[in-house]
């Protein structure tokens, strides 16, 4: 059934998109969640598999602390309650890639209820996206459909992910906008790399999501039905995803149809969603607690071993650098997203005495040639003490800001220090007048066409004369001075008024 045409932005707007997030996250421990093999990716297929994990009738699951305690600070991290006991259930399936037949997983019981996600809202200010529930369950396998001799006839199941501790966090259907909701998985991915609870890795799957989404009319409370989208394996995907639902959705609506509860899979190659099945409620699962488990009793020293193992938070660590480096939010939030990249800028901050121009460094040139290199700034080649060095040149004006960018580029890519090719190179700055003041005159002496429109009151052509300077100097000269001399050249008494 081909869909309805995307409605005017018009009509979109009319409605109010209703949306909660499901997401999946890998937990770092070293082994399984019921078992001892190793929680690995990319070793070859089916080599980190055991009975446990493969399913094995007699096999019994143990379960792993290491996973406990890493939940718990997740459910720390988001303010949520931590439940003393909680209780793990099987969920019924049948699928290829699930040899037991079931998922462990929590239902009734979860390991933690109602935290918070603070993002910033569409509309400007911030937003509390609420969080319903935290709760524990092991992966299941995967199917591989491409990449052997005999892919195209038949597919192959890898287990190796079988049994690999995950928690799933639920949002309640707070957020209002795909721009929110990326937000949100910006937010929440940080919180879970600052609290070392996931890599937050969605090329390898370690962070997966799914999307609840509904649309009402503007004004009206009542929720409409919702359908889930899965298979959203980037934050861009969820967003392009989203926003393709919900004009689906407001299309159906429009024309007097009704949209149907089911599960939709997102193609990200055509940018639609297709229908997978109608939507399973939780009584197809036939969830019931596991035989094989005791109820998870979390005792006290648990969760305060679990709290004081927690560092700080990217949205404390947010409003710290703000104050204490006097920078803008918008810095502020950029250099947090990342627990590395603001140790990064903490550590050139301090080196350096200027804040502000080591945020911009680290903002713009910085994070620019790390997403160019496709690394992670552990192994960035200028270090922190490096860009110090070049931001302290600048600050003394013994290299232009122009100059530094190529001199940051050389650091890049040598290795060396700013001091060192500045040297080299002749790099240094132009200050001195005696020297500056011959090449102004030049410029000054042949431009009488520019001097006189300068003289005649137009000051933009000030600027024009900077520009020649600096061709003439390679860059090197020192706009303030240059701007002294040209002015004083020009004749500064002839100056436009209000100089
Ligand atoms: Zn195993």
């Amino acid at each position: 059934m081909p869909a309805p045409a995307r409605p005017a932005e018009d009509r979109l707007a009319g409605y109010e998109p209703v949306i909660g997030l499901e997401v999946h996250a890998q937990l770092l421990t070293r082994t399984k969640l019921f078992c001892a093999c190793a929680n690995r990716f990319g070793a070859a297929p089916n080599t980190l598999v055991c009975p446990v994990c493969l399913g094995l009738p007699g096999a019994l699951p143990v379960l792993n602390r290491q996973a406990v305690m890493l939940a718990l600070r997740a459910a720390l991290a988001t303010g949520c309650t931590v439940h003393q006991t909680s209780v793990f259930e099987r969920k019924n399936y049948f699928y290829p890639d699930l040899p037991k037949g079931y998922q462990i997983s929590q239902y009734e019981r979860p390991l933690a209820t109602g935290g918070l996600v603070t993002i910033a809202g569409t509309g400007g200010g911030e937003r509390r996206v609420r969080l319903a529930r935290i709760h524990m369950e092991e992966d299941a396998g995967k199917l591989l459909h491409e990449g052997f001799p005999w892919s195209g006839e038949k597919s192959g199941v890898d287990l190796n992910r079988a049994g690999v501790p995950l928690i799933e966090i639920v949002t309640e259907p707070d957020l209002r906008s795909p721009e929110e909701a990326h937000a949100y998985l910006v937010a929440l991915r940080a919180v879970l790399l600052y609290a070392e609870v996931s890599d937050g890795n969605m090329e390898e799957g370690s962070l997966r999501c799914d999307a609840n989404v509904s649309v009402r009319r503007r004004g009206t409370p009542a929720l409409g039905t919702r359908t889930e989208i899965k298979n959203l394996n980037s934050f861009r995907n969820v967003a392009r995803a989203l926003d393709h639902e919900i004009a689906r959705q407001v299309a159906v609506v429009e024309a007097g149809g009704e949209v149907l509860q089911e599960t939709l899979l997102w193609n990200p190659d055509r940018g639609e969603t297709v229908s997978m099945r109608s939507k399973e409620e939780a009584h197809d699962y036939r969830y019931f607690p596991e035989p094989d488990l005791p109820p998870l009793a979390v005792v006290a020293e648990w969760i305060e071993e679990a709290r004081r193992s927690l560092p700080e938070l990217p949205e404390e660590r947010r409003r710290r650098l703000a104050s204490e480096y006097s920078l803008p939010d918008y810095d502020a939030s950029v250099l947090t997203q990342e627990r590395s990249v603001a140790d990064y800028f903490e550590a050139a901050a301090r080196a350096s005495g200027n804040p502000k121009a080591s945020s911009n460094w680290v903002m713009t040139e910085v994070l620019r040639k790390l997403k160019e290199d496709g690394r992670g700034i552990a192994s960035s080649p200028v270090s922190p003490a490096a860009l110090a060095g070049l931001v302290r040149l600048i600050d003394a004006s013994t290299i232009s800001g122009k100059i530094a960018k190529d001199v940051f580029e050389r650091m890049w890519a040598t290795g060396e220090e700013a001091p060192a090719i500045v040297e080299r190179e002749g790099l240094l700055q132009l200050s001195d007048d005696s020297a500056l003041a011959a090449i102004v005159a030049d410029v000054v002496a042949r431009s009488p066409e520019q001097a006189a429109s300068y003289r005649g009151g137009k000051a933009a052509a000030l600027g024009w004369f900077v520009g020649q300077v600096m061709r003439q100097t390679g860059g090197r000269a020192n706009p303030h001075r240059v701007n002294a001399l040209l002015r004083r050249a020009l004749g500064e008494a002839k100056a436009p008024a209000g100089r």
